[in-house]
Formats: structure tokens, C-alpha cells, sequence
């Protein structure tokens, strides 16, 4: 076990104000593999500090002095590529291709875009008689979940420090040790002292001071639903600026004329991917009545491939392992099929979770409403296309959807879909595109230009 005391504030490893510390828990092998410090609110009070006192000279810099010091940063995270994928697949136990191409590469990538952005934004513009400015916001508090430890930081790092931002991070309590691997590349791309700091810590300690610090200007959070809201009203309350990335309840939507076995088996896949511990996870899928019961058998066959504990990593803690678990055993009691997997733990060590699929879900069932956020994938029969809208847009949330069928009637669907972004027909993930939910999937977007501009103010000259 290793033990951490430093977090990293104003350019340097400190030590904390306290003594408390958080055990970090290898998820597939339940042992503790590291000590971090649990950070206080004096811990939080010093970061900001010294994020305020590095803002004036860092938001002065050119948009080409910020591009150079990101591609430092994006080709010090690929020197560590291997190192970082290790790491994620340590603390949150992802499988290690996953780890080294999604959580590891697609960090490089993100960074990378911004570095490359900055060449040509338009950080100030003509409108008739007036140039519009647009400026960095000032102090940027991140709060970052567990499911993507690093794409989480850098998907608000890096469009923050492009805007001219400085930025505390406060990542999530399971898995610090990405988050501090990422500091030392921040560290190693030679950003000014204060520019990032690192402060690890329990949520309602270290992660709420940081939201009511008067010297934070904007909170970009990525989390619950439950714990966005609290963040929104505090952030409100004082009048600051804030961005949500909160769940989602996604419908992938089978039309008729789509390719049934790919549209399925992505389905899956996207829900299986990262043991469904994402927040755009394709978790429902909606199949006309008429092909309804070969949509399931192709489920069921397509998850034999997830074998817990080879392509199919654990959960990230126990707590999360027993809240999937509770919502498999709601889902039986709420008469839903079990077609494949169940509550049953799959292997005697680890967090894991079967790959479970479940049929004859009716949009009024808890599983066909909430997050599970687990490896647990629900089949919902419509009628007419009319009766699969009214499904797929029938939740609280909005984030990601996605249409099979034939093009221009998948468009034409998707443009009905009340959810952020639409995959048509297996579409890529694009890292430039901008990603964020309708309704209570968030407020605001990450990603590409429309990330950057969440991290701006807007000013008018007349002249
Ligand atoms: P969470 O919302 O409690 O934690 C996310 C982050 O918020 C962590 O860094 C945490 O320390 C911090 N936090 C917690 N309480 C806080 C507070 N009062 N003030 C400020 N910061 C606070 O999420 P969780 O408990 O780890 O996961 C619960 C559920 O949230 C999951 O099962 C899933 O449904 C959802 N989730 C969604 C995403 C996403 O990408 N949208 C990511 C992780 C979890």
C-alpha cells in the first residue's frame, strides 16, 4: 500500500491541513492499495488562494501561450499513457484495453483538441458597431466523478485553462490516484504555479467548500442528479456560474428497416462498456412488438461475450456493486424477465456484477426510469413509432439516445428526441462534438468549441 500526504496547490505537493486520510480500494481484488489526505476546507481556502492570485497574469497570457503549455500537457499525458491506464484499471478496475484506449487515449486526445482550438477561436469578434470580448470567467471549481477519472478532469481542465481560467479540481473519493497522476503531467507541461491545483477529499467536506468559496467564479460539476442539485442551488444562491453533467437514462430506438443484429449488439456493448458506469449508457432499448422477441434473443447471446472479470471489469465500490444489485432484484420484483445475468455475484472476489438483460420492461418500472449505472441492460416493446417517441422521451433525463433504421427516417426521429446527442445508426463518439444533457441530464456542454465557451464571459465595446 502506498501512502500519498502531498495534494497540489500552487505549483508544488503540500501537505494537508489535517490528518484525515481516504483508502483507496482496488475494486477487483478488494484489497487497499493507497492512502490519500481527505482534504479540508482549509485545504479548499488555500487552492483557491492561490487559483485567484496565479488568474491575472495566466488570463493575460495569448491564446498561443495556453495552446503551447496544453500540447505540453497532451504529450505529457501520452508519455504516461501506460502508466495511467494501469493506474485506472488499479483504482476503478477497468479492463486493461479499455483503460489504456478510452480512459488513458482519449485524455490525450481532448487535450490535444483545445491545444489545437486555440489556433483559430474567436476570442474576439465584430457585431455592427460593437467588438465583442470574450474573456475568461476567472476561478474554475471541478468537482469529478469516478466512472472516467481522467476524461472527467481533463473534459473541464482543459477547455478552463484554453479560456484563460485557473482551475481546483477535486476529484472523486475512489479514484484520486488518476487524479494526481494528472497533476504531475499538469506539473511537467510547465504551467505557472496556481494555474491547477489538486485537492482530494470527501464530497460534503472538501467538494462543498469548494462550491460556497466566494473566490470560485464558476462550478462545473459531473456526478448524481441528486448531488447536481444541491451544487445548482448553492451555486445559484451566490449567483455564480455553473455547469451539470449529471445521468441519464438513454434509448436506443430500433426502428423498422434497421440492421436488428448491430443495433442490438451496440446496444449492449455501450452498456456493458465500462461495466455501465456511464452516464450516455444505451440502457434502454425499444423494439417494435413484431421483432420484439429476436431483439432479445440477440441480447441474450450477445452478452455470453462480457465474462466477468476478463472483458467485464467490477463496479467501483461495494456500495455501487449492492445499488446495481438492489435495482436487478427491483426489476424482478417489479415483473420484468430476466433474460441473462441477476443479482447472483458471478465470480467470489471483486465487485463484478453479471451482465444482465432484462425483458418485457414497461416505461412505468424503476428500471426503465432510474440510473442503475451497472452492467444491466432493459428491453421496452412499442407499438408505433408514435408510442416509441412518447417511451424514449418519457424520463427525467436527456443526455444520448440513438436511432436505427433507415436514414432519413432515423433523422427525422432523432430531431424529436428530446436528449442531447443522437448516434444514427452506430455513429462514432466525436471528442470535438459537444456533449450534455436536455432536462435533468445537466445544464450546459463539454467538449470541443462549445466547451471552451462555457468558461467565457462576454463583453461589448461600442464604438
Ligand atoms: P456523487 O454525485 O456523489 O459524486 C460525484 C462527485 O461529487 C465526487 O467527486 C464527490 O466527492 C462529489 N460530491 C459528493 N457530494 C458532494 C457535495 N455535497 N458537494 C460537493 N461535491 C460533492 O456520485 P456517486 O455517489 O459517486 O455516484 C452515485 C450515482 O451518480 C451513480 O450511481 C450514477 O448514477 C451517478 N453518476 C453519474 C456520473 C456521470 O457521469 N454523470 C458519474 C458518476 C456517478
Amino acid at each position: 500500500m502506498k501512502v500519498h500526504d502531498g495534494m497540489y496547490i500552487d505549483g508544488a505537493w503540500r501537505p494537508a491541513a489535517g490528518a484525515g486520510t481516504i483508502a483507496v480500494v482496488n475494486p477487483a481484488t478488494e484489497e487497499v492499495i493507497a492512502e490519500v489526505p481527505a482534504g479540508s476546507a482549509q485545504d479548499v481556502d488555500a487552492a483557491v488562494r492561490a487559483a485567484r492570485a496565479a488568474f491575472p497574469a495566466w488570463s493575460a497570457t495569448t491564446p498561443a501561450e495556453r495552446a503551447a503549455r496544453l500540447a505540453a500537457l497532451r504529450d505529457a499525458l501520452a508519455a504516461r499513457q501506460d502508466e495511467i491506464a494501469a493506474t485506472v484499471t488499479a483504482e476503478l478496475g477497468a479492463p486493461p484495453k479499455l483503460a489504456h484506449a478510452v480512459h488513458a487515449g482519449l485524455p490525450v486526445t481532448v487535450t490535444g483538441s483545445y491545444a489545437d482550438l486555440l489556433a483559430t477561436y474567436p476570442f474576439e469578434e465584430k457585431v455592427g458597431n460593437s467588438t465583442v470580448l470574450l474573456e475568461a470567467v476567472g476561478v474554475v471549481g471541478a468537482i469529478t466523478p469516478w466512472n472516467y477519472p481522467l476524461h472527467q478532469l481533463v473534459a473541464k481542465v482543459a477547455p478552463a485553462l484554453a479560456a484563460g481560467c485557473t482551475v481546483v479540481v477535486k476529484p472523486a473519493e475512489e479514484t484520486p490516484l488518476t487524479a494526481r497522476l494528472f497533476a504531475e503531467c499538469v506539473d511537467t507541461a510547465g504551467f505557472p504555479p496556481g494555474v491547477l491545483n489538486l485537492v482530494t477529499g470527501l464530497g460534503p467536506v472538501a467538494g462543498q467548500a469548494l462550491v460556497e468559496h466566494e473566490g470560485v467564479d464558476l462550478v462545473s460539476f459531473t456526478g448524481s442528479t441528486a448531488v447536481g442539485r444541491r451544487i445548482g442551488a448553492t451555486a445559484g444562491g451566490a449567483v455564480k456560474r455553473v455547469a451539470l453533467e449529471l445521468g441519464g437514462k438513454s434509448a436506443s430506438v430500433i426502428l423498422p428497416g434497421a440492421d436488428l443484429a448491430k443495433a442490438v449488439t451496440t446496444s449492449v456493448a455501450s452498456v456493458m462498456s465500462n461495466s455501465g458506469q456511464r452516464c450516455n449508457a444505451f440502457t434502454r432499448v425499444l423494439v417494435r412488438a413484431d421483432r420484439y422477441e429476436e431483439a432479445v434473443a440477440l441480447a441474450a447471446e450477445a452478452v455470453t461475450a462480457y465474462r466477468p472479470g476478463e472483458r467485464l471489469g467490477p463496479l467501483v465500490s461495494a456500495a455501487q456493486r449492492d445499488r446495481v444489485v438492489a435495482y436487478v432484484e427491483k426489476g424482478v420484483a417489479e415483473g420484468a424477465r430476466l433474460v441473462a445475468g441477476g443479482p447472483r455475484p458471478p465470480l467470489d472476489r471483486g465487485y463484478y456484477v453479471a451482465p444482465t438483460v432484462f425483458a418485457d420492461v414497461t416505461p412505468d418500472m424503476t428500471i426503465a426510469q432510474e440510473e442503475i449505472f451497472g452492467p444491466v441492460v432493459a428491453f421496452l416493446r412499442y407499438e408505433d413509432e408514435e408510442d416509441a417517441l412518447r417511451i424514449a422521451n418519457g424520463t427525467v433525463y436527456g443526455l444520448a439516445g440513438a436511432v436505427w433504421g433507415e436514414p432519413g427516417a432515423a433523422v427525422a426521429f432523432a430531431r424529436r428526441m428530446e436528449a442531447g446527442q443522437v448516434d444514427i445508426n452506430g455513429g462514432r463518439f466525436n471528442p470535438l462534438a459537444p456533449f450534455g444533457g436536455y432536462k435533468q441530464s445537466g445544464v450546459g456542454r463539454e467538449l470541443g468549441a462549445h466547451g471552451l465557451a462555457e468558461y467565457l464571459h462576454t463583453k461589448s465595446l461600442q464604438f
